[in-house]
């Protein structure tokens, strides 16, 4: 834990497109950082060659992964190669696994054609118990299960200074998310689909519309909206300044710092522009 003062909690796109590989940016990833706590969620194909943009990997605290879909974790193949390779590792990386999921991680070890413990050289794999809550660095982690086709977590960060950050993870509607995120400074929320109609019966996914409805009944102070193929970007725009000045579309390397609420002020319209900061750049288009 770190004495940091004048610290904020800043969140880097690293990574907000779905799983069809996109020009504009790579599937999930979500860097999260207060003081020297670096804090990696999710790591979807093409994160890490983002993240090498801004940092050496090895300086970073921990990975949390909210489910075993390939456009949130398989870049823990090309992470894992950035370490040595026979002996383990001197500072092996914290990463944080679904129940359920390290047996699956050994298995793709064994897809990929390495050895048995591939992983285990580079990184301290364990499964987080989604009940419990995690501490990661300076931050304060708790999770809470989405909708989805296989069993998803999202994630409540809480900074020192009170300052909370939600991401949804791969979720459909559902009311349990809503009271999760209730007033998040900053919601990250997904939006995979144009249509409902494209959703299986069952539904695991939210659109535009249905994303920013969940934000606004959770009364989150601000939101971005993540996990969408960025040819949707114009019409997500469009979308976002219809409801207000409050939420938006993520966009490739876009960085922002969020504030904790001032006492006995309101959410969502009234409050956002404080919220958010765009902190350095928009980045550059990858
Ligand atoms: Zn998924
Ligand atoms: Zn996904």
């Amino acid at each position: 834990m770190t004495d940091s003062p004048g610290a904020r909690l800043r969140l880097t796109v690293l990574g907000c497109s779905s799983a069809a590989p996109h020009e504009a940016t790579p599937a999930a990833g979500f860097l999260v950082q207060w003081g020297d706590t670096n804090l990696l969620l999710d790591v979807g194909q093409g994160v890490v060659r983002n993240l090498q943009k801004l940092f050496d990997p090895h300086e970073l605290t921990a990975i949390v992964i909210g489910h075993m879909h390939a456009d949130h974790f398989l870049d823990l193949v090309g992470l894992r190669y950035l370490y040595p390779w026979g002996e383990r590792a001197p500072d092996p990386l914290p990463v944080h696994l679904p129940p359920g999921a390290r047996a699956r991680l050994d298995a793709l070890s064994v897809a990929v054609s390495e050895r048995d413990g591939f992983f285990d050289a580079a990184f301290d794999a364990v499964e987080y118990d989604p009940a419990a809550e995690l501490q990661v660095g300076d931050l304060r982690l708790r999770f809470f299960r989405g909708r989805h086709y296989v069993p998803a977590w999202g994630v409540v960060i809480e900074a020192p200074d009170g300052t909370r950050l939600a991401y949804t993870g791969d979720t459909g509607p559902s009311s349990s998310v809503e009271d999760a995120v209730r007033k998040a400074d900053l919601l990250l929320v997904e939006t995979a689909l144009r249509s409902a109609l494209d959703d299986d019966l069952e539904r695991g996914h939210l659109t535009g519309d249905e994303a920013i409805a969940l934000a606004r009944s959770a009364e989150v102070r601000s939101a971005l909206l993540v996990h969408f193929n960025p040819d949707r970007l114009a019409e997500l725009e469009a979308t976002c300044a219809a409801a207000g000045g409050w939420v938006r579309p993520a966009v490739d390397g876009l960085t922002l710092t969020v504030s904790p609420a001032r006492r006995g002020t309101g959410v969502n319209d009234s409050q956002a522009s404080d919220a958010i900061a765009d902190a350095a750049s928009e980045a550059s288009p990858a």
